[in-house]
């Protein structure tokens, strides 16, 4: 048996059966051809970005092996999270969650599964977070309008803080119905809609046989599996460079929120009146500028990433380490980053 180098095929056949190798071998690319080029433009990454839905930008990106259904799988992410606008924003005033704020002071109101649990989930968050994350915070959240640069006087915030206290929020689960325990009572799920509406489209994507995505609304991303071969590398900006980036994370099936006071917010007279609103005070929580939350789902980081402005660094790290399953970066006001114990860097 004779070796012979590939680099080298003519010292393999003669002249005359070379042509005739060459003559099969393009008769066989051109049969091949019409058959391989499917093949070819078949797996795609699509990437969409959509402004206006919840009132933010939403972001897809998947991995498709036919790009036809890739595009429809990202359609029926928005479609998805149109729905949930539709249902469950303040800002409609006949969603179903504008008719829990009409009418609950006065009677139960049955509400759908998705809104029941929802509801529940969040009086979950609020008691992990000794009451820094509540759905209420909107009985004097809805004073202020951070585009229109108004914010409630001291006497509008008095009269309306009892309203605030996930205690008054009554949930039945055999009726499936909510109820507030007194009048002046509003809640909204402006802190956990956005990754309530992440899940559901990854739940989407999923459903579709979508095995690499990335889905972000605002804030709040998750990624399911890997983007080619590597972890997704997901940036986190500094407080107040927009374009500047004080840590990357890479990640692979995980959620991940960013909450920050640069996000809604106005400034007057010194203070800087922002969304995340402390429920003890009715006023903007400020005791971090920045905090990210990572963690199994949307709904879970979405719903953490407001503690640490309402009750600052050191007693909203305790609770993340408490909690195993979420790791947390935080942005104090001084420019200190901080970390839960399962991101520091190993002891030398
Ligand atoms: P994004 O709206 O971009 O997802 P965040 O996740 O930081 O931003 O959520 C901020 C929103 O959370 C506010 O606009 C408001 O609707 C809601 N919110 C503000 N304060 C609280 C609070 N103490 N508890 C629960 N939700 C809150
Ligand atoms: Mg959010």
């Amino acid at each position: 048996m004779s070796i012979v180098s590939s680099r080298h095929p003519d010292r393999l056949l003669p002249r005359r059966d070379r042509r005739s190798c060459e003559r099969t071998l393009v008769a066989l690319l051109i049969t091949l051809v019409p058959l391989l080029a499917p093949l070819c433009a078949r797996a795609e990454w699509i990437e969409r970005v959509q402004d206006g839905i919840m009132g933010t930008r939403i972001a897809v990106e998947l991995w498709a092996q036919d790009p036809a259904q890739g595009r429809a799988a990202v359609e029926a992410v928005l479609e998805e999270m149109r729905r949930i606008d539709r249902d469950m924003s303040t800002y409609k005033p006949d969603s179903e969650l504008s008719l829990v704020n009409a009418m609950a002071a006065q009677r139960p109101v049955r509400v759908s599964a998705e809104l029941f649990e929802l509801l529940s989930t969040a009086l979950d968050y609020s008691r992990v977070t000794d009451g820094a994350f509540d759905i209420t915070y909107a009985s004097v959240g809805h004073l202020y309008d951070f585009r229109q640069r108004v914010h409630p006087s001291d006497r509008q915030i008095a009269a309306a803080l009892p309203g605030i206290n996930y205690h008054h929020v009554l949930l039945d689960r055999e009726s499936r119905s909510v109820t507030f325990a007194r009048p002046g009572v509003r809640i909204d799920l402006g802190g956990i809609g956005k990754g309530h509406a992440v899940d559901r489209g990854i739940a989407v994507l999923r459903a579709r046989g979508i095995e690499h995505a990335l889905v972000t609304a605002g804030g709040d991303s998750r990624i399911i599996g890997d983007r080619f071969g590597k972890p997704w590398v997901v940036g986190i900006r500094h407080p107040d460079r927009k374009d500047e980036v004080i840590a990357r994370i890479p990640l692979e099936d995980a959620a991940i929120s960013t909450s920050g006071d640069y996000e809604r917010y106005f400034d007057e007279d010194g203070v800087r009146y922002h969304h995340i609103i402390d429920p003890g005070t009715g006023r903007s929580a400020s005791k971090v500028r920045s905090a990210t939350i990572i963690g199994p789902t949307a709904t879970r980081t979405d719903g953490l990433s407001k503690t640490a402005f309402v009750l600052g660094p050191e007693r909203a790290l305790e609770i993340y380490n408490r909690l195993q399953d979420v790791d947390a970066i935080l942005v104090t006001p001084e420019g200190q980053v901080l970390y839960t114990k399962g991101l520091e860097a190993p002891a030398q």
